[in-house]
């Protein structure tokens, strides 16, 4: 780091790996062509965020922050049948809940719907906009296709009055839906489709969630887009790669009209595919409604919500975004990587605590009273704690942590065999005992009094180390153990959706943790040890039901 650094924006830089975007903005700035960056992020409010919106969200407001500028919320709200506020409202949750800031208020493009028809205006007096009534239909035919060009619409050559008269009959809720659209008198022959007389206003009558029933026109997104950004005096205007032709039309609209320059820039980035699932939020909106998940939030869900409820941090999400990087190539990252990051950040950050998920019945013949044990919240992290565990004669273990027989490999309880109790003491399992079918249903077992902390003094060595749960003084508690929604690596592709949806991807279990869970909090993850990392359930867990969701497992691939 060269001694400059602490007075530049480029503090940190270090951590970060540079990418086309940066350098971009690095000369800008070098240039003089702007004194300070300022980005935005612009979500049309039709459903929730999801991991792909993180990526434009870290990046966004990553470069605001870096560069010491500023990045605007605006919803991008020009479709009022597919919006409402409720996607406005988590919107705007889901950006506080990842660690950013916006600059003053959320803007909505909709606060600039007077100055977007000043400026369809001005296009229309310029001869640049004419009022098309060529149904949709016919619109289609006339558009041409990508070897052939376009044909002009008989409407195109209008009388400027015309125009102005028919748009005000429009705007005035004279004209019928359908019947009637204001273009940009373009090229018809472009190479570019969005240039071929692109529409610009449509009618709509339908009420807006922020503008109520003001209007019955409303403005395109290629035409809106540009004209927010421009009056937000936006600098870098960034969004995926499937935007690039319309930059044209970004770069069209902006220069044809009176407004302050200098002008934003587009820049295009590759979108996050994510690898087994769906990052698009009509498909996502098509699983909430057809209930195959619990709501926008569920825990198996890509969006921010659900990664949220089922225990990821946002840490954890900005660090995948920092190591999947910016570029302009396609490519599908693998799950494992967003897993990755969750499970380096609990394995740092998550208190320990035992779980039995599936419970088997321990007595520990030579244990009469109760014992108050003390452990460590986290095994090397003393600043977290320690927690107190009851100690009984009777405890739960799992079952797959007992055989009558094993070899060697299986380093847990075995029958005439030992094993450590996790923070308490060696046992010995004795006898079992088995119900009419064959099931064991208890273990009898001794213990050493002498190993609490310690190795058996007489040099016996006890390998294994299982969990263990009071059978005197436990919770109950219910495991949602999720696997992935699909089971297919590409679930965006498929024909139909229905037909590669894992029947397995909830699976419950009950079981008991020990006391000290009692008020756990949801979005705090636990590590319960050799079982995964676990978290509250926000919607349906209460201390009189615990209910965890499965995080991640302890390690990849399980
Ligand atoms: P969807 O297809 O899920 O509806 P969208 O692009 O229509 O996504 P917007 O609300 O318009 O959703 O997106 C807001 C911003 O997030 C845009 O700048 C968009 O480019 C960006 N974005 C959306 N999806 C992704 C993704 N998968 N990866 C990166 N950025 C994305
Ligand atoms: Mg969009």
């Amino acid at each position: 780091m060269s001694n400059s650094a602490a007075n530049s924006p480029e503090v940190g830089a270090e951590k970060r790996p540079t990418n086309f975007i940066r350098q971009i903005i690095d000369e800008d700035l070098a240039a003089g062509k702007h004194q300070s960056i300022h980005t935005r992020f612009p979500p049309e409010p039709n459903g929730y965020l999801h991991i792909g919106h993180a990526k434009s969200i870290c990046l966004n407001f990553g470069l605001a922050q870096d560069y010491h500028g500023l990045c605007n919320l605006r919803f991008d709200d020009t479709n009022p049948v597919k919006e409402d506020v409720e996607y406005v409202d988590s919107i705007k949750q889901d950006v506080e809940w990842l660690g950013f800031k916006w600059e003053g208020e959320p803007r909505y493009a909709s606060d600039y719907f007077d100055q977007l028809y000043g400026y369809a205006i001005e296009l229309i007096k310029k001869g640049l906009a004419y009022v098309c009534e060529l149904s949709p239909e016919e619109m289609r035919e006339y558009r041409g296709t990508l070897t052939e060009p376009g044909k002009n619409s008989p409407y195109r050559d209008r009388s400027v009055e015309e125009n102005l008269a028919l748009f005000e009959k429009m705007k005035n809720g004279e004209i019928a839906e359908g019947k009637a659209s204001l273009r940009a008198k373009i090229d018809m022959a472009s190479p570019f489709m969005v240039m071929r007389d692109p529409v610009i206003y449509r009618i709509k009558f339908a009420t807006h969630h922020q503008t109520g029933d003001k209007w019955c026109i409303y403005p395109m997104y290629d035409f809106t887009h540009c004209i927010s950004d421009a009056i937000e005096r936006i600098t870098h205007s960034i969004c995926t790669l499937e935007f690039q032709d319309n930059r044209r039309l970004y770069d069209w609209v902006l220069e044809n009209i009176s407004i302050e320059r200098p002008l934003p820039h587009q820049y295009e980035f590759s979108r996050l595919n994510l690898e087994g699932t769906l990052t698009s939020k009509r498909k996502l909106l098509y699983l909430v409604n057809e209930g195959i998940v619990d709501g926008w939030n569920d825990p198996r869900m890509p969006t921010i919500s659900g990664l949220r409820r089922r225990g990821y941090t946002p840490a954890a999400l900005r660090e995948f975004c920092r190591r999947i990087g910016v570029t302009k190539q396609d490519n599908t990252v693998e799950y494992s990587a967003l897993e990755a990051c969750i499970r380096e950040d609990l394995n740092e950050n998550a208190p320990r605590a035992m779980a039995v998920i599936n419970p088997l019945k321990i007595v520990i013949e030579n244990f009469a009273d109760k014992e108050i044990l003390t452990a460590p919240n986290h095994p090397n992290r003393p600043k977290l704690g320690v927690r107190q565990l009851p100690f009984t004669r009777e405890i739960y273990i799992d079952q797959a942590d007992f055989r009558e027989e094993a070899n060697k490999q299986y380093k847990r309880l075995v029958l005439g065999k030992e094993v450590r109790l996790r923070n308490a003491y060696v046992i010995k399992a004795e006898r079992v005992e088995k119900d009419e079918a064959g099931n064991i249903i208890t273990v009898y077992c001794s213990y050493d009094p002498e190993t609490l902390g310690k190795n058996p003094a007489d040099g016996r060595k006890v390998k294994g180390v299982i969990q263990w749960v009071s059978a005197e003084d436990y919770l109950n508690a219910e495991f949602r153990q999720y696997d992935r929604l699909f089971t297919v690596p590409n679930p965006g592709a498929a024909e139909d959706i229905n037909a590669v949806i894992n029947p397995n991807s909830l699976v419950v279990k009950h079981g008991v943790v020990e006391k000290s869970l009692a008020n756990a909090q949801p979005e705090q993850a636990y590590q319960f040890e050799r079982e995964g990392y676990y978290c509250a359930d926000s919607k349906d867990s209460s201390p009189e039901h615990l209910v965890f969701n499965l995080t991640v497992s302890l390690k990849e691939g399980f």
